[in-house]
């Protein structure tokens, strides 16, 4: 595989940007080697600048259900990119995406957009806080919200604890009232909640955990985060950035029929271009600036470009559409599960809708002690060796895999054909 132009670029970028990146999970840092540069992306189709192609697994993260340029998408941005790139007024688009988001999720009955899914989280907490008059929040271990200071906190082991910072510039003030819980262990939060119940402003969560590798809640635990909440008037978040109109037309919520009092979205709803929202209960909503005293804004939030792209994206999302994503997606797991038996190794696949990921482990992956705990190493390998054969998956072991409405049958299948030779390949050189 040629991969000169990508090395060059990527060498010159080293010297301006930190790691030649401008998102840290793009380095490769968690596999090795170099990073390819893209240069175009088509349906479920990456192209870097040395011509490679590869079959897309990563979806810019996300955001992209619909595959890369996707004609009706590409039409409409073009259309409003031609009435005006930014107007800091109202305008209709903002409405559209609103209605349709609120009616999709009734449980959002007011909403704000924002300009990344790290300032909806931010703007959640905060609202949750003066909603309360609490200050402490809880988020669970392995549970990504983006990179305000107060979120960038994990647990040590298991027991329930005040957080420290992961990230170094974030005082460890700035995380004194974040306490973390290990992912579907309802005990430990009915603990937590015991002690310090009063204080506790919200509990934030992904509702099926995307930034560990996948993790599904497990049976219960939603209702069960619910429950406590509930009874310490404590209010719950469910972060639906990645799981917004991914794992169902109405998210994670609608999937296992627990209704938050805030979400956040991002993601999806900007089809591509930068968008994070923030809504829930109307009496909470009408607490933010300028109808009440939370504050909040932006210059470009709301930007007709983006949400253009998002309403766009978001008129394709038919029940069809999430049928054919469950079909495809199911047919991937399954191969991939056959793949790894035929290898003779220890491998499991979580999977919800179009979201899995593999983990190379004998045991159940239902938290980040067991995700952390599996073999990465491996990982690394396959994803080389998939790379290689043209099939680009996340880089690394932690993440999400998603398949888009695009990926047809004949990708799904070169896929799995390519998996078995590059599973062999990768156990065949260990280290
Ligand atoms: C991606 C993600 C975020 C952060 O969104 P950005 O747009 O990258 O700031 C927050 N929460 C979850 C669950 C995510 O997956």
């Amino acid at each position: 595989m040629q991969l000169s132009r990508s090395r060059e670029l990527m060498e010159r970028a080293k010297r301006l940007m930190p790691a030649g990146v401008n998102s840290p999970v793009r380095a490769f840092q968690a596999v090795g080697g170099d990073p390819v540069c893209i240069a175009k992306g088509e349906g479920p189709i990456l192209t870097d600048v040395d011509g490679n192609s590869y079959i897309d697994y990563v979806g810019s993260w996300g955001p992209l259900i619909l595959g890369h340029c996707h004609p009706d998408v590409v039409h409409r941005v073009k259309e409003a990119v031609g009435q005006g790139m930014s107007f800091g007024a109202p305008h209709e688009g903002e409405l559209l995406l609103a209605e349709a988001i609120t009616q999709a999720m009734p449980w959002i009955e007011m909403l704000r957009f924002v300009n990344s899914g790290t300032e909806a989280g931010m703007s959640a907490i905060r609202l949750s806080r003066a909603a309360t008059g609490r200050n402490k929040i809880v988020k669970f271990e392995g549970n990504y919200h983006g990179h305000v200071d107060y979120l960038l906190v994990k647990a040590g082991s298991g027991v329930a604890t005040f957080g420290l910072p992961d990230s170094s510039g974030v005082p460890e003030k700035m995380a004194q009232d974040t306490m973390v819980v290990p992912f579907n262990h309802l005990d430990d939060l009915e603990g937590l909640f015991q002690k310090h119940g009063q204080d506790i402003a919200a509990v934030i969560v992904e509702p099926v955990a995307g930034n560990m590798g996948v993790v599904p809640p497990a049976k219960g635990f939603l209702t069960g985060l619910r429950e406590v909440t509930q009874r310490h008037d404590s209010l719950l978040i469910f972060d639906e950035v990645m799981t917004g109109f991914r794992v169902s037309s109405s998210g994670a919520a609608g999937l296992y029929d627990v209704e938050p009092d805030l979400v956040c979205l991002g993601k999806i709803i900007g089809g591509g271009l930068p968008v994070g929202a923030y809504g829930g209960r109307r009496e909470l909503m009408e607490q933010v600036a300028p109808l009440g005293p939370v504050y909040q804004a932006g210059t470009l939030s709301g930007n007709p470009v983006a949400m253009a792209a998002g309403l766009a994206t978001m008129e394709k999302l038919t029940p069809d559409l999430y049928s054919e994503l469950e079909k495809k997606s199911a047919v991937l797991e399954q191969g991939i599960i056959e793949a790894v038996d035929r290898c003779g190794i220890a491998g499991q696949v979580n999977r919800v809708g179009s979201m899995l990921s593999l983990f190379f482990c004998e045991q159940p992956v239902n938290d980040s002690q067991t995700a952390f705990s599996t073999d990465r190493a491996l990982y690394a390998r396959l994803f080389h060796a998939l790379l290689r054969r043209g099939v680009y998956l996340p880089p690394s072991a932690l993440e999400s895999w998603f398949v888009s409405a695009v990926h047809s049958e004949s990708d799904i299948g070169r896929t799995l054909e390519a998996f078995t030779p590059a599973l062999e390949e990768a156990l065949s050189h260990p280290g």
